[in-house]
């Protein structure tokens, strides 16, 4: 299974991916992870990413296309894929289904979580994720059974996102609403698009998506 999750920031995306990959072993390729790897490591990518994530705009499509290349060639062909946070624009839909046909796969489904504008900005305010395992969190609607210990791996530190205030998640959006949302009517083409009602709970979300994949 090769599925995409696709949705604005703050949709959910991580957080079922997480869940898709506890239940179903699959593996996350979260473009956005990578880079904010690339980030911490400083390594060149990082270094050309940084900027451009701060201001909430998109990195160029080579850059994160390339990861995806790296990322699929370590994988074991059986593992099936979670692309999350990727494809965001045209030119990276096509490049996935160039690299998908050249590691021998081939998409099975695009899930579109469907959210209400306005409760993105609370979502991604009050995100943050453990900083030992990258477990995700939420404020209100997700917090850790224990306050302030990570309900996976028992770490007390915690890490937010620089890009995750309020003024950089409104290009956040406007880039989504222009340059991913479009990609989409494509996918729907060729019959392979599910909606999921992505303000439901975590766990009514994940029964969904359960269903879809079947
Ligand atoms: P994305 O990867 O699409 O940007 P995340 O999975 O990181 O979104 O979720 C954004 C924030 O919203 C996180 O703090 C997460 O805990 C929380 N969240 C995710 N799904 C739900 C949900 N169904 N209901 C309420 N909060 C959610
Ligand atoms: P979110 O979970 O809020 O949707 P991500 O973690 O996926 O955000 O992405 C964070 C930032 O990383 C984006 O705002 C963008 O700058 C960059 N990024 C991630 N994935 C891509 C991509 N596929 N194309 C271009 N830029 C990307
Ligand atoms: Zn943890």
């Amino acid at each position: 299974m090769n599925i995409i999750l696709l949705g604005p920031p703050g949709a959910g995306k991580g957080t079922q991916s997480a869940g898709l990959v506890e239940r179903h072993g699959m593996k996350q390729l979260s473009t956005g992870d990578m880079l904010r790897a690339a980030v911490k490591a400083q390594s060149p990518v990082g270094l050309r990413a940084k900027e451009v994530m701060d201001r909430g705009e998109l990195v160029s499509d080579e850059i994160v296309s390339d990861l995806i290349d790296a990322n699929l060639t370590a994988m074991e062909p059986e593992t099936g894929a979670i692309f999350d946070g990727y494809p965001r624009t045209a030119a990276q839909a096509d490049d996935l289904d160039a690299l998908l046909a050249k590691h021998g796969r081939s998409l099975d489904c695009v899930i579109e979580l469907e959210v209400n504008v306005d409760a993105l900005v609370e979502r991604i305010t009050g995100r943050f994720s453990c900083a030992k395992c990258g477990a995700l969190y939420h404020d209100t609607a997700n917090p850790p059974q224990k306050e302030g210990v990570c309900d996976v791996c028992g770490s007390t530190e915690f890490k937010r996102r620089p890009d995750d205030n309020e003024e950089t998640v409104r290009t956040r959006m406007d880039e989504y609403r222009a340059k991913t949302a479009p990609i989409l009517p494509g996918y729907e083409k060729r019959g392979i698009v599910s909606r999921v009602d992505g303000m439901a709970g975590i766990e009514e979300v994940a029964r969904a998506i359960d269903g879809i994949l079947g």
